[in-house]
């Protein structure tokens, strides 16, 4: 009996083996393609499966697909499996096809796949679930199913498309969104901060804006503002007031129909001088009112500048001095008069003081002609200061006529010099000449300047003893030069220097500032020019140039 047993044992091992490895060699031969059709032992009986579609291409194409493919019958038997399937829960092939498909299927997944497999009969479905391979690596996975009609009846085709990677990207998408969020967060703050500050800022600006128009509005002078091509873009309200003109009729260029006719050729030309140089504006031009009347007005330009050194704008102001040019002509007028009238007296009493010297000098009555000599000195001194004020009259009327004749230029300076050595005996006055020139010109006014240029040269160097006076002659110029070693002008007085009544301060030296702009006048009508250098406590240069004419 036992032999029969372990005989039948044996048989039963045999055809069991048998069965196995034919087995193996269907499932190898369906997925390599060598067959396509296999039989399934189920409750009813064997059945024969075959691939509807299963030649070589289809089964070539589901084997390579990076996809993991199976089919399942009814039952939930796998009928097929590609090998990606295999290898993504760790499986061998062999042991996928023919059994159950739960059986491969983690614990805790298998209500979720119960349910997704029974929607797949229903209907084509899609769902997302975790595989757990058998070396327990979890395997976020697409699932899409759907059924396919095959000979033998219809089975469910599962393909399994690994999320790993796509999980992975979506993590770190999710990490870098959620990075972006928190930097979004921090533009966002920044982006409120600016916005507060920008809100500040404007509303500082614009009451910095108010204030400039308050106070623009309330001095009372015009203000307006130009671009750096000169063109007029703001006036304070006293532009409008006055010219009546509106902000159309006045920006631009359009400012330039309130000046007078006569006036505003200068204007340009010395608004075109500044726009092209950048340097300050100041013209002095009458301007109309909204009622036609002319007022003069002093304008005054400055340029704002970029760290370049570029203009950016033009900031000007209109100020009237209609009252002051009354004041000043009224001022004229008097001085004109004045002088005139101390003329015909003074000259009488000089006349009168001559003959009294001669009559002391006959009787040679010292104390008399002591006293007489200080009166006649007294009175040169007066006639010398009514002359400057009669010249200052003349020159504003413009009428300082020149008597135009030919000159020696050396002759002249050395017949002035000659004479003024004679009353000037603090000082000695060198004399450093070059070729000598004719020139045309009035003999009396030049030498007129020559004195005034020496006798300040003494005046205001009582510590030193000598006065160099030079020339220089280039064929188209001559050039005079008074040299002294005295207190010299302080930077800050130099720019006055040759402006009427101008007096440098804290001179104590007698005078009415009117000797040099005699002298710029006459030189002036004589159409040259003057100039000076000075440093204060070492001395000053008086220069005049002459322009050499042939005829
Ligand atoms: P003044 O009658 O006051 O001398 P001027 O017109 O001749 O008038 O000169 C104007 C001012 O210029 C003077 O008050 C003086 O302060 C200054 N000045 C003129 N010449 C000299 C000089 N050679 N050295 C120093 N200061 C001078």
């Amino acid at each position: 009996m036992e032999t029969i047993n372990t005989l039948t044992n044996q048989n039963e091992i045999q055809s069991l083996r048998q069965q196995l490895d034919e087995a193996n060699a269907a499932i190898e031969a369906i997925r390599t393609g060598q067959v396509d059709a296999f039989v399934v032992e189920d409750k009813n009986g064997p059945r024969l499966y075959t691939l509807k579609s299963a030649d070589q291409t289809y089964r070539l194409f589901i084997e390579k697909m990076t996809e993991g493919a199976i089919t399942l019958n009814k039952e939930g038997i796998i009928l097929y499996c590609n090998s990606r399937f295999a290898r993504m829960i760790n499986i061998p092939l062999e042991n996928m096809i023919g059994s159950y498909f739960k059986n491969t299927i983690p614990q805790g997944s298998k209500k979720a796949f119960d349910s997704l497999i029974s929607k797949g009969w229903k209907q084509e479905y899609k769902d997302e679930l975790s595989l757990v391979s058998t070396g327990g690596k979890i395997i976020p996975v697409l699932i899409s199913l759907t059924t396919l009609d095959l000979d033998e009846g219809t089975v469910l085709s599962l393909i399994f498309t690994d999320l790993t990677s796509q999980k992975k990207i979506e993590k770190q998408l999710r990490e870098k969104n959620a990075l972006l969020k928190k930097a979004n967060a921090v533009v966002e703050q920044l982006n409120n901060e600016l916005e507060e500050r920008v809100i500040e800022r404007t509303k500082e600006l614009s009451t910095s804006r108010e204030h400039f128009r308050f106070l623009a509005d309330t001095i009372p002078v015009i203000v307006w503002t130009a671009l750096p091509n000169g063109d007029f873009d703001y006036f304070n309200t006293r532009w409008y007031d006055y010219t009546g003109m509106n902000f159309e009729q006045s920006a631009g260029k359009g400012w330039q129909a309130a000046e007078h006719p006569d006036d505003l050729a200068k204007v340009l030309v010395e608004w075109n001088k500044a726009l092209i140089s950048g340097d300050p504006f100041k013209i002095e031009s009458r301007k109309k009112s909204a009622k036609g009347i002319y007022r003069y007005y002093i304008m005054n330009a400055l340029p704002f500048k970029d760290k370049d050194g570029n203009v950016i704008r033009w900031f000007g102001v209109c100020t009237d001095i209609e009252d002051q040019k009354k004041d000043m002509e009224r001022k004229d007028e008097f001085i004109s008069m004045a002088s005139h009238e101390l003329k015909t007296p003074v000259t009488t009493l000089k006349a009168y003081t001559e003959i009294l010297l001669m009559e002391a000098e006959s009787k040679q009555n010292k104390m008399e002609l002591n006293m007489l000599q200080k009166m006649d000195k007294q009175i040169n001194k007066l006639t010398s200061l009514i002359g400057d004020l009669l010249d200052v009259s003349k020159s504003n009327a413009g009428q300082l006529n020149l008597e135009i004749e030919k000159i020696d230029f050396n002759q002249l300076v050395k017949e002035v010099v000659n004479v003024m050595q004679l009353t000037v005996k603090t000082h000695k006055i060198e004399l450093d000449l070059s070729e000598t020139q004719l020139i045309y010109g009035d003999k009396n006014r030049l030498g007129q300047v020559i004195t005034n240029l020496l006798s300040n040269a003494a005046k205001y160097s009582p510590k030193a003893n000598k006065i160099k006076i030079s020339s220089a002659n280039n064929g188209n110029e001559i050039k005079l030069c008074v040299h002294d070693y005295g207190i010299g002008i302080p930077v800050s007085q130099q720019s006055k220097l040759f402006n009427r009544f101008f007096r440098v301060s804290k001179n104590t030296y007698p005078g009415l500032g009117l000797g040099l702009y005699i002298c710029n006048e006459i030189i002036k009508r004589h159409d040259g020019r003057m100039d000076f250098k000075s440093e204060e406590g070492k001395g000053s240069t008086f220069c005049f140039y002459l322009p050499v004419k042939n005829n």
